[in-house]
């Protein structure tokens, strides 16, 4: 225990999510011995946040002015919207650079536990927008990407029901399932129970059979090309491949070194990691 303001602020720091009590007193002594002028910035942003910050009208994603960067950015697709619970979720999905449309900040999840019900979250906002045109261009598809939970799924299914009765207006929810990198074996089963339906084809039926949570039947997966039948080879193709055979034991360093090449040129957990860490720490 310290004295009077310093154990103030590490008390305040210690109140933060993901700060324990050995990070709040590195946090505070770290601004005991900062520059005045980067304790004042930090003061600045503070108050600025007290003072209220600015929504975006549009999305409810926190702005800079009335409408944030992505729904001013004329080169975004306004018929796609991607319905998420947080602004943070937002940048993740910015992250991936997959995704050019909109989005919509519900501002939480459906739990009713916590008495956190319809009327709390920005649903409303959301059904005006479907219909509505933006810059002449109408919702075509919602992409419900709240978080894989109970009160995720929750609010999932409730926006699926409430946006059912607009036929023209294609709703999906963002896929679940096994992390890149991984391992089948250690994935638990409501993970691969929920990457299993949410499965992609990679060939053959352009639609999924009915009932997307079912196992694939054996009539749907994917045969092989049958073998074809081996024919009879021709004499001077026997000489050749005999020589082939006789050099290739020959030279057997270098089919050792091809061999190091491909195992090489398989991705790793290492690489996946790193390109996904290239990716953070080169935000657009
Ligand atoms: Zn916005």
């Amino acid at each position: 225990m310290y004295e009077g303001p310093v154990q103030n602020l590490i008390d305040e720091f210690g109140k933060l999510p993901g700060i324990g009590p050995k990070s709040a007193q590195r946090l505070a002594f770290h601004l005991l011995q900062s520059e005045p002028e980067s304790v004042e910035r930090l003061r600045t942003a503070l108050k600025a946040v007290v003072d209220g910050i600015t929504y975006c009208e549009i999305c409810g994603t926190v702005a800079a002015a009335e409408r944030c960067r992505i729904c001013s950015d004329p080169r975004r697709d306004p018929s796609l919207v991607c319905v998420v619970e947080e602004p943070k979720d937002i940048e993740a999905i910015e992250r991936t650079r997959e995704f050019h449309g909109l989005y919509h900040v519900l501002g939480g999840a459906l739990d009713p536990i916590n008495g956190i019900g319809p009327n709390e979250l920005r649903i409303a906002g959301l059904m005006r927008r479907v219909g509505q045109e933006t810059d002449g261009t109408e919702i075509a598809e919602i992409i419900i990407a709240t978080d894989p939970n109970t009160t995720g799924e929750a609010t999932s299914t409730y926006l699926a029901r409430l946006l059912r009765p607009f036929p023209d207006l294609v709703v999906s929810r963002l896929a679940s399932g096994l992390p890149m990198g991984a391992d089948l074996e250690f994935a638990d089963e409501l993970t691969l129970g929920s990457a299993l339906s949410g499965r992609r084809i990679l060939s053959g039926e352009r639609s999924r059979p009915q009932g997307s949570a079912r196992v694939l039947a054996p009539e749907h997966i994917d045969t092989p090309p049958p073998p074809t039948e081996p024919t009879e080879p021709d004499p001077a193709e026997v000489e050749v491949s005999e020589a082939a055979i006789a050099e290739s034991e020959v030279s057997w360093p270098r089919t050792e070194h091809r061999t190091e090449a491909s195992a090489a040129s398989r991705p790793t957990t290492d690489d996946v990691e790193r390109s996904s860490n290239e990716h953070v720490d080169n935000p657009r």
